[in-house]
């Protein structure tokens, strides 16, 4: 039998040198360790291009589940270790084509320590007659059913006929800190985990309209924070009391203006506090065309308010790719949970369209936002995710 006791991890993207890359290994070592944290017994080990996790009997199905959730790593494979020795190397490459039902195979073999007599051609030439000579199986360099891949390192080699994909992108956290703008919708949630998946470290911010919005609604958002919270650690989420502002706003402006003038206030908002937490730009799950506000117009007018970049990662998705990925990372049977939001409950019946810059500004200046909004940012409250909160405290 084939004993699979080492994960070795293959690293993405590495196409930086010195010191990020330096950071680049650093951070995924620490972000796939934090994401095994729960399980016991791990020995985790690293190279300069490789990670290893021996297992020492741990379930295998939970470490191949999460794993495949750290951005960073291109691919993995659960091993087998032997000595770095030629005979041993033979056996185990033999004992893996023996158990398989597959009819062609062929050896890929790569040598970390050059300082290992034979070179990958020798190795690949050895095993291979060793199996020929051994099994049924035929060799097939251009389409085998079955690839045996040998890494050799100077103590160690670690032996699999499995290349698991990875999530690949950047180790979350390495590109600095963007402020996201999330609501309990569909969107943001996924916008977070595009971000996070870029090597971006995300803070939220929400913006909530007591009384018209609820406790549960908030408890909802937190909990999709949660849910995203794991890739990248905690986050903490922002809470912005928006109400004062959005009744002063249907006041001032009411339909079909109001959706237009309460986005910039948002914006506005979103960039006060990435001053006053560090970020560099804001986030957003917009969606061109998907509604009234994200017209290429409504941006427009949206966005001429901040002097910060704005990164909207789902701009050009369509709502089921969006769908799909919040069924992928888990946050859409809570997205979807009926809860008001602060634009459904102000929700005017004739939002404009083509919104313009002039005519907010007009508005705008029949009120003093300006106080209301420094007020909002002043009494922001801060509550930091974490992995691991459940729905069920409101349902
Ligand atoms: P989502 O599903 O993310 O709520 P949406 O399709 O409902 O998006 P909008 O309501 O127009 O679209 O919101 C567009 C974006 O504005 C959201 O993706 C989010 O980034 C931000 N946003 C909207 N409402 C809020 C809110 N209450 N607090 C914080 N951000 C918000
Ligand atoms: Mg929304």
């Amino acid at each position: 039998m084939v004993k699979y006791d080492t994960v070795l991890i293959r690293f993405g993207e590495l196409s930086t040198k010195g010191k990020n890359r330096k950071d680049f290994i650093n951070r995924l070592f620490s972000n796939t360790k934090y994401m095994l944290r729960e399980i016991g017994g791990l020995e985790f080990r690293r190279t300069y291009d490789r990670i290893y996790i021996k297992l020492n009997g741990a379930d295998p199905e939970i470490i191949r589940e999460k794993l495949s959730r750290v951005f960073g790593i291109s691919s993995f494979s659960f091993t087998e270790r032997v000595d770095s020795d030629i005979e041993a190397i033979k056996e185990t490459c033999l004992r893996i084509a023996q158990e398989t039902e597959h009819k062609t195979f062929k050896m890929i073999t790569r040598r970390h320590d050059k300082s290992f007599p034979l070179r990958s051609d020798d190795i690949n030439r050895q095993c291979a007659a060793e199996i020929l000579k051994n099994t049924d199986l035929k060799v097939d360099v251009h389409d085998p059913q079955l690839q045996i891949r040998v890494e050799v390192q100077e103590n160690d080699t670690y032996i699999t006929s499995e290349k698991i994909k990875g999530a690949g992108g950047f180790p979350a956290g390495i590109n600095g800190k963007v402020m996201l703008m999330l609501s309990g919708g569909i969107d943001s949630p996924v916008a977070a985990y595009e971000l996070m998946k870029r090597g971006l470290r995300v803070e939220a911010i929400h913006f909530a309209s007591p009384p018209y919005t609820s406790e549960n609604a908030k408890q909802k958002v937190l909990d999709l924070a949660a849910m995203v919270s794991e890739y990248q650690g905690h986050l903490p989420v922002h809470i912005v009391n928006f109400t004062d502002l959005q009744l002063a706003i249907y006041k001032r402006a009411g339909d079909p203006y109001a959706v237009t003038l309460m986005r910039r206030m948002m914006f506005r908002l979103a960039q006060a506090a990435c001053e006053k937490y560090n970020c560099l730009a804001i986030g957003t799950g917009e969606s061109i065309g998907q509604v009234a506000s994200q017209t290429l117009e409504s941006i427009a007018c949206i966005n001429s308010v901040v002097q910060i970049p704005v990164l909207r990662p789902l701009i050009c998705m369509d709502k089921l790719e969006i769908i799909d990925l919040a069924k992928k990372i888990g946050t859409y049977e809570t997205s979807i949970l009926p809860f008001e939001d602060c634009c459904t409950i102000f929700d005017p019946k004739n939002p404009v369209t083509k919104p313009t810059i002039k005519k907010s500004e007009y508005y705008e200046a029949g009120f003093d936002w300006q106080t209301l909004c420094a007020k909002a940012i002043e009494e922001m409250e801060t509550v930091i995710t974490q992995p691991g909160a459940g729905t069920e405290d409101y349902l």
